[in-house]
């Protein structure tokens, strides 16, 4: 089907996109695309304006700077996370987000981090990952910038904080010091599919026994309308050594704190909520056992 007709514009700075935002609330920014564009074409959306922000430069970096890892502007690709060798020596988990996103194509040349937490999808792998890893999102708008934890970003099914004239400038991630391991899994139907259960761990272990004194556990497509924390499960690991029953405790609590939807893509509830238990423990011992 073709796209309904459209305007076009392209901007200098993200500040330039602030006003035409400001200015439109039907306008829309388009970073890769390769969520807007579908939408288009299925006329699910019928933008005034798509506000084309990939040519504005310094968009795309991923600082490691002390404590904090900042992936920004708007358009670092799911790629870069991917190939980045740093990330994948401090928070595995990201550039292992990064390589089960759709396919070559989707990550290579358009796909982006903010576009994905901005489009709010409530399989998207993302938001599990930056949930677990306690990430902000940078919020730029009209009256400047805010922070918002990525877990109240996300408000529901393709719904966000964002506000009139607001853009996604930067995710920053904490980084936390000492021997901290991190892993996401996704369960799919097939290669490069949407998650039928994704779940992503962070455990901070403390020498010398290895308990855990710090858990971050992010869930997606298991949460209802969104991705979830699951903070009893974070609960059942934290101050203790992380065996098979305390392993089994937290996969439990994870998969009770879960409220999947049936679906023809995933299956029923029931089995959704079987496998976050399943996903859970093995996003644990994937963690341990690096
Ligand atoms: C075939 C296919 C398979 C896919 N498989 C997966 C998958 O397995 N897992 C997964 O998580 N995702 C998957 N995706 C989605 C993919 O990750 C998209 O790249 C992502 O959801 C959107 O990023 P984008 O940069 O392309 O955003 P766009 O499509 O350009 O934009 C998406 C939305 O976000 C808004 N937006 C974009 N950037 C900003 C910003 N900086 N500030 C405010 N709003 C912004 C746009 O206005 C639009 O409403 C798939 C997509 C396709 C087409």
């Amino acid at each position: 089907m073709y796209p309904p007709k459209f305007g076009y514009v392209r901007v200098a700075s993200l500040e330039d996109a602030v006003k035409v935002l400001e200015a439109d609330e039907n306008a829309k920014i388009l970073a890769g695309g390769q969520s807007l564009m579908p939408m288009l074409k299925l006329r699910l959306i019928r933008p005034s304006y798509l506000i084309d922000i990939n040519r504005v430069p310094n968009l795309s970096y991923i600082n490691i700077e002390g404590d904090k890892i900042r992936i920004g502007g708007a358009l670092v690709r799911h790629h870069q996370v991917e190939i980045n060798r740093e990330l994948w020596k401090i928070y595995p988990a990201l550039p292992e987000t990064a390589i089960q996103i759709g396919d070559p194509q989707i990550r290579n040349l358009g796909g982006t981090m903010a576009g994905s937490l901005a489009h709010a999808d409530p399989a998207a792998d993302w938001p599990a990952t930056l949930i677990a890893l306690r990430a902000s999102v940078r919020i730029l708008g009209p009256s400047g910038t805010r922070e918002v934890p990525v877990e109240d970003f996300i408000t529901g099914p393709f719904t966000t904080v964002l506000g009139r004239g607001e853009v996604i400038s930067e995710i920053v991630i904490p980084r936390l010091g000492g021997t901290v391991k991190s892993s996401y899994v996704k369960l799919e139907r097939k290669a490069g599919d949407f998650a039928v259960v994704g779940v992503a761990v962070m455990l901070k272990l403390s020498p010398p026994d290895g308990s855990v004194e710090d858990a971050g556990i992010g869930i997606t497509a298991a949460g209802g309308p969104r991705p979830f924390r699951a903070r009893e499960a974070e609960k059942a690991l934290i101050g203790r050594k992380p065996t098979d029953d305390v392993i089994e405790d937290a996969a439990e609590r994870a998969m009770k704190e879960s409220s999947p939807i049936s679906d023809i893509r995933g299956g029923s509830a029931e089995y959704k909520r079987a496998m976050v238990k399943v996903m859970t423990r093995r996003a644990i011992k994937n963690a341990l056992s690096r």
